[in-house]
């Protein structure tokens, strides 16, 4: 089924831009997630909606709401984050959201709020409708996404699940399908130390450091090339940081490359530090003496995986449609650039997960953040819309064939 014109007009586009006003105006940088957790319960709450705060860390709640349909069925989850990015250097008050020009600004108004007020006005259009649904729409807000991703992870861990789940995060209405996974790591070489009236007697592991790079560089890391996945590219890798030595008259004796790598489906950690170990070995035969390993950093706290559902997935094509549906344009599917909570739900838990939000990913974390309010009202009609194909075809695919 879908949204019909008389279902729509249950939601005044107003509604949604003030719901996210509210939300931008409580400030909720990551690991300070308490006062809109609260507030999202207390919403949930006033409308005789199931409501559970689960406590990830103490002061860091996730918040998950259950609507529930007349039947049993599937249970669809909407789901993403209220942590937001720091405030430093904003060239607007971040918690004042003003609005010119058809822009909304404030810190979090695109990632995430802006997902975070269009699912949760989807679900009141939903629920205001009273339509005889099958199955759950469960809203599961967390904090920590954009740190450690904690939120999502304990949700997981803790058996909060569902049959398919939608991410909200700036895609600007494209459906997002797939993004690559990030590895961490570091090479590592060792030298000997000496005094640097010597530097012959020692061993440099700066000067080390500089040739595994340039080979790894001119060598082994064109070779990613070749490894291409039809919609997410190859594998790229990128030297972040590079730390060695103690002091400038003594000869370096360990120096430590970190890398960030962004892998593809099927690698794994293992093979790809398992590849570059076999490389930097083969460097031995011209340097003997070279010592030098790669592992995982310890900046990497947590395996980051890739996330790939096909394209033309149920799912894909279904919020396609709604997308369709609502604008009367036509949808796009595209990957995403940047990781998100899709690879746990969908890669580590087994859950087809699809990733759809307003807003544009280019303006998250800037010094100016502001989501287009034509967006969002629209994307609150586009989740009600696959709310409802979900909801209603499952357990009436025959009837209540609507249409706006
Ligand atoms: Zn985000």
């Amino acid at each position: 089924m879908h949204l019909t014109q008389e279902y729509k007009k249950m939601l005044a586009p107003e509604e949604t831009i003030r719901f996210l006003q509210e939300l931008v105006q409580i400030p909720s940088i990551n690991g300070q997630e308490e006062a809109i957790g609260l507030y999202l319960h207390d919403f949930f709450q006033k409308h005789g909606w199931e409501s559970t705060v689960y406590e990830v860390e103490p002061h860091r709640p996730a918040v998950v709401a259950l609507l529930h349909g007349k039947h049993p069925g599937k249970t669809v989850m909407f789901t993403t984050h209220y942590d937001t990015h720091v405030v430093d250097n904003m060239e607007i008050p971040p918690f004042t959201p003003d609005i010119r020009d058809f822009l909304l600004y404030g810190r979090g108004s695109c990632d995430a709020k802006g997902s975070i007020a269009a699912m949760i006005m989807s679900a009141l259009l939903l629920w205001r409708s009273g339509e005889d649904f099958s199955g759950t729409l469960m809203l599961a807000f967390v904090p920590d996404e954009e740190y450690l991703n904690k939120g999502t992870t304990w949700l997981m861990e803790h058996g909060i699940t569902a049959d398919l789940a939608v991410v909200g995060e700036p895609t600007r209405m494209d459906v997002g399908f797939g993004h690559r996974g990030c590895t961490h790591l570091d090479v590592i070489t060792k030298g000997k130390a000496y005094h640097s009236a010597y530097p012959e007697r020692g061993v440099n592991a700066i000067e080390k450091m500089a040739s595994v790079i340039t080979h790894l560089r001119n060598d082994f890391f064109p070779h990613y090339e070749n490894r291409t996945h039809p919609f997410l590219g190859h594998p790229v890798i990128n030297l972040g940081i590079i730390t060695g030595g103690t002091r400038i008259h003594t000869v370096a004796d360990s120096c430590t490359a970190s890398f960030l790598r962004r892998d593809l489906p099927g690698e794994t950690t293992k093979q790809i530090l398992a590849e570059i170990q076999e490389y930097i070995d083969s460097l031995k035969t011209e340097d003997p003496g070279l010592q030098a390993e790669v592992k995982l950093s310890t900046i990497q706290q947590r395996i980051r995986l890739p996330y790939f559902i096909a394209p033309d997935h149920p799912l894909v094509q279904a919020m396609a449609e709604s997308f369709r549906h609502v604008t009367g344009k036509e949808g796009r599917k595209s990957v995403m650039n940047y990781y998100c909570d899709a690879s746990i739900l969908c890669t580590e838990h087994g859950i087809p997960t699809i990733i759809f939000g307003p807003g544009d990913i280019h303006v998250a974390h800037s010094s100016l953040e502001y989501i287009d309010i034509r967006e969002l009202c629209d994307a609150a009609y586009i989740y009600a819309d696959f709310a409802l194909s979900q909801l209603i075809s499952s357990a009436a695919p025959e009837e209540k064939e609507k249409t706006l």
